[in-house]
C-alpha cells in the first residue's frame, strides 16, 4: 500500500523560491570583482535569476547542456547555479586555479556550450582560445562600464552579462522535471591522472543541502550570517550556496580576496557568525589576527575541511579566539559533505584540550550517508578508534560513476554499491571517524603503517613550524621512512634536531621522522592541499642518513 502524500520533485529552483517568498528582505552581500560591495536581497535574486533563465533560453541553453562558470564567490555565480540547472541545463564550475592544460581539457571534455568567466579570470579563457573550438560564446561577468577589450571576441562570440540578461523579463516559470536530472558538474582535482567529473543531480543536491544545515550538525539558521571561503568551484562551496537560502540566513560572498585582513574585516562589518575553508586560509586568519590584534567580533565557528586539521588551528581560535571549529571531511565525489564533528553528549564536561583532541576527528556520519571501514580482504573492522583501514561509503550524494569515464564504464562501485574514498580511516564506538591517510601516502616502516598526517600535525604545532609535508623514502632496512619537509615560521630558528626531538614522547619512538629538510614553500593543488606528488618528485634522491 502506498502512503497517501503529495510527491513532490526535488527542484534546486525551488530552494530560490523559497528564500524569495520567506526570507526575502535577507540579504546577500558580495565582494565584487569590479571593487567595493554589492549587496541585494533573496527577492532580488530571484528576479535577476529569472531574467538569466530567460536569457539562457534564449542563447539556445537546453536541457541537458553544459555551461561552464570560471568566478569566485559572488552574486553573479549565485544566480549562475540557480538559473542554470533551473532550466534543467548543467552548471559547470571550474576552478581557475588549475594548470591551464587542466582547464582546456575539462572544458572539452564536460563539452561546454558557453563560458561565464569573472573579469580577472579573463585572461586565462583568453590564452585558451585555440584550445575550445566547441565553446560558441563566452559571457564577461560585468556590466557595460567594465566590459573589457578582448582577443577572445576574434574566435568567439563575445556577451556582457549585465547586457545578457538587462533586457529579458522579471518573469520565468521554473519547469518541474525528474528529480535525478543532471544539475551540477565538478571535476576532482586530478593530483594523479586526468581530472574527473562528477555529476550532481537536482535530488542529490538537494538531499545534501538539507543534512549540511541540519541545526545540529552545522549551526545554519535565519539569524546566521554564512562566509564561504571556500569557492563556488571547489565542490559547489561544500553546498551552502543551497543550505543557506533554504535556512533563510544571510550570505557573505567574499570575491577572490582571501588573506587575513579582508577576510577579518568583512566578517567584522558582515557580522558573521560561520564560515568555511580549507586548513591554510585559516591558518592565515589566525596569524593575521594575532599580529594585528583584532578579534572577529561575531563568529561563533569556523567549518574546516578538504585536509586535516591541525591541533594548532584548533586550539589557536578556542583559546585565543573563543571560535569553535567544525571539523568536516568530505570530497568531490560525495558533494562533498560525508562527515561533521558536531558536539556528542557529555562534552560539556569535557576540559578544553580533550575537547580539542576530540576535534581533530573528522566526525560522525550525516544522516543518509553511510560509512565502514574495510581490511585489505574487505572485511569490515571494529569500531573501536583503533582498527583501521579503506574508508568506503554510500549514499544518495555519493557518485556512482564518473561522467563520460571511458576506463571504468561500468561505474566506480562495488557489488554492493560502496564507493571506495582511497582514505584509510578509524572509526570509535560513538561512531566518529578519523582519517588516518589517504591510501597513497601512508608510510610502511618494517610492515608497519605510519600516518603522515599524524607527523605533520604534530610538526605545525612546534611553535616555530608553519607548515608540514611528510612523505616516505626508500630506506634499504625499513623499506620506507617518514621524511619531513617544513616552512619555518619567519624569525624562527628551529632546526632539523630540535624538530626531530619534539617528537618524542608524542609518538612512540619508532615512528618519529628520519630527517627534516626546511623549504621556504610548499607546493598546493589547486584547491589548497599538500602536493606530495611533487615533492616525491623533487626529494626522489634525498638520502636519509639512517640509510
Ligand atoms: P582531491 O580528491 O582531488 O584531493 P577533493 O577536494 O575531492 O579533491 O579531496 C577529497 C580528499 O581530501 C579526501 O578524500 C581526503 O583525503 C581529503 N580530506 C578532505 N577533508 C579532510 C579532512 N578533514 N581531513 C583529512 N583529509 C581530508
Amino acid at each position: 500500500m502506498l502512503g497517501l502524500m503529495q510527491s513532490k520533485q526535488l527542484m534546486i529552483s525551488s530552494i530560490l523560491t523559497h528564500a524569495a517568498r520567506e526570507h526575502g528582505e535577507q540579504e546577500i552581500v558580495s565582494a565584487a570583482v569590479e571593487g567595493g560591495m554589492h549587496r541585494y536581497t533573496y527577492a532580488d535574486a530571484e528576479k535577476r535569476t529569472k531574467q538569466l533563465a530567460n536569457a539562457l533560453k534564449a542563447l539556445g541553453v537546453g536541457v541537458g547542456d553544459r555551461v561552464g562558470t570560471l568566478a569566485w564567490n559572488g552574486y553573479r555565480h549565485f544566480e549562475l547555479y540557480y538559473a542554470i540547472s533551473g532550466i534543467g541545463a548543467v552548471c559547470h564550475t571550474i576552478n581557475p586555479r588549475l594548470f591551464p592544460q587542466q582547464v582546456a581539457y575539462i572544458i572539452n571534455h564536460a563539452g561546454d556550450k558557453y563560458l561565464f568567466v569573472d573579469l580577472n579570470i579573463l585572461p586565462l579563457l583568453e590564452a585558451l582560445a585555440p584550445h575550445m573550438p566547441r565553446v560558441e560564446g563566452v559571457v564577461i561577468m560585468t556590466d557595460a562600464a567594465h566590459m573589457p577589450e578582448t582577443k577572445l571576441a576574434e574566435t568567439h562570440k563575445v556577451i556582457c552579462y549585465e547586457d545578457l540578461i538587462g533586457a529579458e523579463p522579471e518573469t520565468f516559470d521554473w519547469p518541474v522535471f525528474d528529480e535525478n536530472t543532471a544539475a551540477g558538474l565538478c571535476y576532482t582535482s586530478g593530483t594523479t591522472g586526468n581530472p574527473k567529473g562528477v555529476l550532481y543531480s537536482h535530488r542529490s543536491t538537494l538531499l545534501h543541502a538539507y543534512a549540511v544545515q541540519m541545526k545540529d550538525v552545522a549551526p545554519v539558521g535565519a539569524a546566521d550570517c554564512v562566509l564561504p571561503v571556500v569557492p563556488m568551484f571547489h565542490v559547489n562551496a561544500w553546498g551552502l550556496p543551497y543550505a543557506v537560502p533554504m535556512a533563510g540566513g544571510k550570505l557573505m560572498m567574499p570575491g577572490f580576496r582571501l588573506d587575513g585582513e579582508n577576510l577579518t574585516q568583512m566578517m567584522n562589518d558582515e557580522k558573521v557568525t560561520l564560515s568555511s575553508g580549507v586548513p591554510t586560509i585559516w591558518l592565515g586568519l589566525l596569524q593575521y589576527l594575532r599580529a594585528s590584534g583584532k578579534r572577529l567580533e561575531t563568529v561563533k565557528s569556523l567549518m574546516i575541511g578538504g585536509a586535516a586539521c591541525p591541533l594548532a588551528i584548533i586550539e589557536g581560535f578556542g583559546k585565543e579566539f573563543g571560535v569553535s571549529i567544525i571539523h568536516g571531511w568530505g570530497m568531490t565525489e560525495l558533494s562533498p559533505v560525508g562527515t561533521l564533528n558536531a558536539p556528542k553528549p557529555g562534552m560539556e564536561d569535557y576540559s578544553d584540550d580533550d575537547r580539542y583532541r576530540h576535534q581533530l576527528k573528522q566526525g560522525r556520519a550525516l544522516f543518509g550517508f553511510e560509512m565502514k571501514v574495510v581490511d585489505e580482504d574487505g572485511n569490515e573492522q571494529p569500531r573501536d578508534g583503533k582498527s583501521f583501514g579503506r574508508l568506503l561509503c554510500r549514499g544518495p550524494w555519493v557518485c556512482s560513476a564518473y561522467y563520460n569515464d571511458t576506463e571504468n564504464p561500468d561505474g566506480i562501485l562495488d557489488d554492493d554499491g560502496w564507493f571506495d574514498t582511497g582514505d584509510v580511516a578509524t572509526i570509535d564506538s560513538q561512531g566518529y571517524m578519523q582519517i588516518t591517510d589517504r591510501t597513497k601516502d601512508l608510510i610502511k616502516s618494517g610492515g608497519e603503517w605510519i600516518s603522515s598526517i599524524e607527523l605533520e600535525n604534530i610538526a605545525v604545532g612546534h611553535p616555530g613550524i608553519q607548515e608540514a609535508a611528510v612523505i616516505a623514502l626508500p630506506h634499504p632496512k625499513w623499506d620506507e621512512r617518514p621524511f619531513v619537509i617544513a616552512v619555518r615560521n619567519e624569525g624562527a630558528d628551529v632546526d632539523r634536531d630540535g624538530l626531530l626531538d619534539y617528537y618524542k614522547g608524542k609518538i612512540a619512538d619508532w615512528m618519529i621522522p628520519d630527517d627534516v629538510v626546511f623549504v621556504d614553500e610548499l607546493p598546493h593543488t589547486a584547491t589548497g592541499k599538500l602536493l606530495k606528488t611533487d615533492l616525491r618528485q623533487k626529494f626522489a634522491e634525498h638520502k636519509l642518513p639512517t640509510a
